[in-house]
């Protein structure tokens, strides 16, 4: 069958199915950014964003994938000559050093395994020699399905006094994010992700602290003048304006929704994914202690390679899930269950998984997999 991405199940990592609502937002006739109905855009998405980051704080809205506001961050915050540390346990977490290492010489980092948590007490080690002026990790590292639990960092960064730069692209609005009370100085978000939006925009949260550290970094990508600008519901160059019109429409949807309930419904899919992959015999990748709730990696089981997998549930079933990145690719795959991702979207993924095993001879037993997950449905 010829996929149909109309109708096709869609549970890749992000970019992640769009609300029809949404899609609509975006294809209104071209407005002009800087006029008052614009202004209004920006405005009401200005009122919404508190919803994510709480009161504190200010947020740019960058046109530019998640990668735009990673490099705002880390070029304006990262001191040139200040130690630095970087904590890598994933593809996304050695982008973090590789982007960082363009703006500063001087980077200490310390690498767990992909799929293992971030080594905390080396990093509580480095804090404690006082010289570090700022920590950069990946709260959600999508690559390997692992969420990092930034909250057994938080004490010693706060007391080192370094700043807390936080890569939160497959984290916001997809698992609970406590930025205030980890003392997070400034946080990225991706809009293809939790929440929803086409992929495109990228959202940069900083504390008071942090706008107050930002130093100007590159041009297009000035945290600075993105703040000012949006003082006046204004961006200082020409917008991706289809993107804002969707993203203030996606931030609709979530704020009817709730954050709490979409974080409780990513939560029960997560579980529910997590119990099937186990009730058909498959592994997780990740430590399952740190397992995420957006996105649920799967090792391939032996013999069963990406083509008989992952490309099987896309050309006979319509489902799309992701496979791995670097040296994973082709030994795990990983399925996305953020953003407004459903029931339906997980019965049909595991009613697909469990057909392909079945044929291979590989079905613990008939019905497994989708007994654990209805057994999570509401
Ligand atoms: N960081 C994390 C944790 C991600 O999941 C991604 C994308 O999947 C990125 C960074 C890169 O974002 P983008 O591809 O939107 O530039």
């Amino acid at each position: 069958m010829t996929l149909d991405p109309e109708t096709a199940t869609f549970l890749i990592a992000g970019p992640v199915r769009i609300h029809p609502r949404v899609l609509r937002a975006m294809s209104a006739p071209s407005v002009n950014h800087r006029g008052d109905y614009f202004h209004g855009v920006v405005a009401q998405i200005q009122e919404l964003l508190p919803m994510l980051f709480g009161p504190a704080g200010r947020t740019a809205i960058l046109s530019g994938s998640g990668t735009a506001g990673l490099e705002a961050m880390y070029s304006g915050l990262v001191p040139k000559e200040g130690r630095t540390l970087v904590l890598t346990n994933g593809n996304f977490g050695e982008r973090t050093d590789q982007i960082v290492r363009r703006y500063s010489t001087n980077v200490t980092t310390l690498t767990a395994p992909w799929g293992q948590h971030i080594p905390i007490e080396a990093a509580r080690a480095e804090l404690d020699k006082g010289d570090v002026h700022a920590v950069c990790v990946v709260h959600n590292e999508t690559s390997v399905g692992l969420a990092n639990d930034l909250g057994q960092l938080a004490a010693a960064v706060r007391k080192s006094g370094a700043l807390f730069l936080v890569d939160g692209i497959s984290a916001i609005a997809g698992i609970p994010v406590p930025a205030a009370e980890w003392g997070i100085d400034a946080i990225v978000a991706g809009s293809q992700k939790g929440l929803a939006a086409p992929a495109g925009l990228s959202l940069v949260h900083l504390s008071d602290r942090a706008i107050k550290a930002l130093h100007p970094s590159t041009f297009y990508l000035d945290l600075g003048a993105h703040l000012k600008a949006l003082e006046k519901n204004d961006t200082p160059w020409t917008p991706a304006v289809p993107l804002f019109l969707a993203l203030r429409e996606a931030l609709l949807v979530l704020k009817e929704e709730g954050l709490d309930g979409r974080l409780a419904r990513t939560h029960r899919l997560a579980v529910a994914s997590r119990d099937a992959v186990k009730a058909l015999g498959l592994e997780l990748f990740p430590d399952p202690r740190y397992a995420s709730d957006t996105v649920t990696a799967v090792k391939n089981p032996d013999g069963l390679d990406d083509s008989k997998l992952r490309k099987v549930l896309e050309r006979e079933y319509s489902v799309l899930v992701q496979g791995g990145q670097g040296v994973l690719t082709g030994k795990i795959f990983r399925i996305g269950h953020m953003g407004i991702a459903d029931w339906p979207d997980l019965l049909v993924t595991f009613a697909a998984l469990e057909r392909i095993l079945g044929k291979a001879g590989r079905l613990p037993r008939p019905g497994a997999g989708l007994s654990a997950v209805v057994a999570q449905m509401p």
